[in-house]
């Protein structure tokens, strides 16, 4: 009876007090084995009685739940083997998180619209970040943070000493190297579980077609025209999702352009190019020190939003941030019939006509 008592005893505390399975069942055996040797023919008979059972029962017993457990185990190994549904891309690996990872990331996955599945879209997602600047500091340090699986980050430049006064991402000691190393040599310090692909290179059109194919979503923060219209032609080819944001002096705006799911891009929204040194750079206009980093965090809060499905994001709507008087307004953008970048409303999903 005692034998039989023991096992009951273990299993319910166990259950009671929450100890993991392993434990449980290691002192389920142990127990077992204590049974055995009261059995034993060297022990006094008295011993065995206490316990109750004989040596050949308890032991039949041991037998059987042994092979119960091996056959359960078994199965599971041949299910674990079982390919997973190719995608498009090849075939995905589950993601899974260490326990230093769900520690790490404990406060999103506690949060209702992100939780346990929102990382793991998180961790699986690859994001390309254009410019390793003042919008791109920012944005980097709080993607990798955030625990986004593969960032890729595409800048010519090298640190010069006059980006410190807002592009965070890189040191004093850095100047000089390129932008998109010491980025990663920053993301990497905050966030070593993820993956760095640093392109230290000016993007042209050959190049951008190639990487955007390779990313989920892109986040533009370069200050010249060229390179945002073109990252715009791209991605609208591509049906890759854009969020790009500018700056100047003391205003900043910032929109996800995803003509692919009913949005405007972003030559909709500025058809017009302006002229050449119509509109200065920040290196001819200066630039608020926390502005980019208002407007470049904001960025990857719209990435973290989109890519986890959480809130209402940006598509078509246009939000401008006029740091000097400390207001924020957002306006309305809509798709623009004969856009030269995406083919404007040909699917009249924004026209009542
Ligand atoms: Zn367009």
């Amino acid at each position: 009876m005692i034998g039989i008592l023991g096992f009951v005893a273990v299993f319910g505390a166990g259950r009671w007090l929450g100890w993991p399975g392993r434990w449980v069942w290691l002192m389920a055996w142990g127990w077992l084995l204590v049974l055995l040797l009261a059995h034993a023919p060297y022990m006094p008979a008295q011993l065995g009685d206490f316990v109750g059972g004989e040596f050949r029962g308890w032991f039949v017993l041991g037998v059987l739940v042994g092979v119960a457990l091996a056959y359960r185990a078994a199965l599971r190994r041949v299910r674990g083997r079982v390919p997973e549904p190719a995608t498009g891309a090849g075939v995905a690996k589950p993601v899974t998180f260490s326990p230093v990872e769900l520690d790490r990331y404990a406060r999103h996955i506690m949060l209702r619209e992100i939780g346990g599945p929102g990382q793991k879209r998180l961790k699986a997602a690859r994001v390309l970040v254009v410019g390793a600047g003042g919008l791109g500091s920012p944005a980097l340090m709080y993607l990798a943070a955030s625990g986004v699986g593969v960032i890729g980050v595409i800048d010519g430049d090298g640190v010069e000493g006059s980006n410190l006064q807002r592009q965070i991402i890189h040191t004093d000691a850095r100047i000089g190297m390129p932008k998109v190393f010491s980025a990663e040599l920053a993301m990497k310090a905050l966030n070593p579980f993820i993956q760095v692909r640093p392109y230290h290179r000016r993007l042209d059109e050959a190049l951008a077609a190639e990487l955007v194919a390779d990313y989920d979503l892109v986040l533009d923060g370069t200050d010249n025209f060229d390179t945002r219209y073109l990252v715009n032609r791209v991605c609208a080819a591509a049906a890759k999702p854009l969020i790009a944001a500018a700056i100047t002096q003391w205003e900043g705006q910032i929109s996800l352009y995803d003509p692919a799911r009913g949005g405007p891009c972003f030559e909709c929204v500025f058809p017009v190019r302006p002229a050449p040194g119509m509109v200065p750079t920040c290196a001819e206009a200066g630039v608020a020190a926390p502005l980019p980093g208002v407007i470049g965090a904001m960025m990857a809060m719209e990435a973290v939003k989109h890519l986890t499905g959480a809130g209402a994001g940006l598509r078509g709507r246009l939000l401008i941030h006029d740091a000097l008087y400390a207001e924020t307004r957002v306006i309305g953008v809509k798709r623009r019939d004969g856009c030269a970048a995406c083919g404007g409303s040909s699917t009249g999903t924004d026209h009542p006509e």
